[in-house]
């Protein structure tokens, strides 16, 4: 780990908020459906996913129905997302075992969780990650203190010098959910879009626009290399 500490982040959401403005609060889902949205984003563009959620949406608007439902009925509805088949096995599969822990789906009593014990419970899920569990918390109604980590976010935390090159995402998402407590988690939430954007449209996979990147001035790869 490079050294990191709150100021960092203050300096993040200062000079991003700056770049991209604050982002619109979108309307929060209930948990259980944030989970199924971003179990379908994983590695897929937005509006794929969403589309997708969608479709799912209007073949069962319920999750008791998706869980009764058979992957090869889901990949149907889904086929556009990545990795579709395997994500089709593991949504009925993992609401199923959500019904049968929190009757009702009622994943709102992880409200009185601490944070990492939540995200933990989640991650036993068939197709839950780190990521898709720390979005089920802080992106829905529940809005707890959580940092969302996507491939995005963990490539700029990488090339920005606040991870070591081999840190994984959770290790990004628990340094900067523990290091960031006073942002809160709409704030947590705010960082994260907007470094996501920061992601998808200047600090890209295949060649970081460095000269237009409002992080610049702090960055130790600031025109240096691709990683
Ligand atoms: S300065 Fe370049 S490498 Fe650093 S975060 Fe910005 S785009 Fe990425």
């Amino acid at each position: 780990m490079f050294d990191f500490e709150s100021r960092e982040l203050a300096f993040w959401d200062h000079a991003l908020s700056r770049s991209f403005g604050r982002v619109i609060e979108p309307r929060r889902r209930k948990p259980i459906g944030q989970l199924v949205r971003s179990m379908l984003g994983c590695r897929t563009r937005d509006e794929v996913a969403l589309h997708a959620y969608h479709r799912l949406g209007r073949r069962w608007p319920k999750a008791r129905d998706l869980a009764r439902a058979s992957p090869a009925e889901v990949e149907r509805e889904i086929r556009a997302v990545t990795f579709a088949e395997a994500k089709a096995e593991h949504l009925p599969a993992a609401l199923g075992r959500i019904e049968a822990d929190f009757p009702g789906f009622r994943l709102d009593r992880l409200a009185a969780w601490p944070v990492e014990a939540a995200r933990a419970a989640l991650e036993r899920y068939p197709g839950v990650g780190q990521k898709v569990a720390a979005s089920t918390l802080n992106a829905s109604t529940l809005r707890r203190p959580i940092f969302i980590v996507d491939s995005h976010v963990h490539r700029v935390m990488i090339r920005f010098g606040t991870v070591s090159d081999n840190a994984t995402a959770r290790a990004a998402s628990e340094l900067v959910t523990i290091s960031g407590h006073a942002l809160g988690a709409d704030g947590m939430f705010q960082l994260f879009r907007n470094m996501k954007r920061l992601g998808q449209t200047i600090c890209r996979f295949e060649a970081p626009d460095c000269s237009t990147c409002p992080l610049a001035s702090r960055c130790r790869t600031a025109g240096k290399r691709s990683i």
